[in-house]
């Protein structure tokens, strides 16, 4: 049986595409509208693709669902730069990919993270994200202390209360606001991007 290797590029918006997905073409289809576009967006994942239902790719049918299970259902894959979940699945293919298959270690990063090095405006997005991460927790701590009295222990609950809502907000919208994910990421991009015009493999 041939195995279908795959093969991987980016596009002007950060998105990985598999040049031998069967739906390729359409992938690349110029000029769609924005209605097109997020319609095509949702379809870039092996799950789409002729070569995953007859199981002829160079990933094993099994292997593939194992990895889109944990995409969906773990935190396992998140941006270097930002820690938000990787919301596109052949963006985590490419990079699984490469390891397993040449050794090389790739980052993994988010369509946001890849325009904002591209604009160079990374650093100012991870600041606002800071500021955006602490102020999370004011109208909580606030609405607690209106509620109840301006006590450590109120605080502290308002703060595991800002925690369990950061975790909620990660799972469902990708999107993280820990502190820790974005200073985690600014040393990332510091140690391998900072010099850098473009993407690379760090
Ligand atoms: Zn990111």
């Amino acid at each position: 049986m041939v195995v279908i290797e795959p093969s991987f590029e980016i596009d002007e918006k950060g998105r990985v595409i598999c040049q031998t997905h069967s739906k390729y073409p359409h992938f690349i289809k110029p000029a769609m509208t924005p209605s097109e576009d997020r319609q095509m967006e949702k379809q870039l994942t092996c799950i789409s693709c002729s070569h995953y239902l007859n199981d002829d790719c160079y990933f094993p049918k099994s292997e593939i669902d194992k990895i889109e299970l944990d995409r969906l259902n773990r935190s396992r894959f998140q941006c270097n730069l930002c820690g938000n979940k990787i919301d596109l699945m052949l963006t985590i293919m490419q990079k699984i990919y490469l390891e397993v298959r040449f050794n090389i270690d790739m980052p993994l990063i988010c369509c946001d993270c890849y325009s904002s090095l591209a604009e160079k405006r990374y650093i100012k997005n991870n600041n606002n994200r800071i500021i955006l991460s602490i102020l999370f927790y004011l109208p909580i701590v606030i609405f607690m202390i209106t509620l109840f009295r301006p006590t450590i222990v109120v605080i502290f609950i308002s703060f595991l209360f800002g925690i369990v809502l950061k975790i909620i907000f990660k799972r469902i919208g990708s999107q993280s606001l820990f502190i820790f994910d974005l200073l985690q990421g600014r040393r990332f991009y510091k140690k391998y991007f900072r010099n850098k015009d473009k993407v690379n493999s760090p």
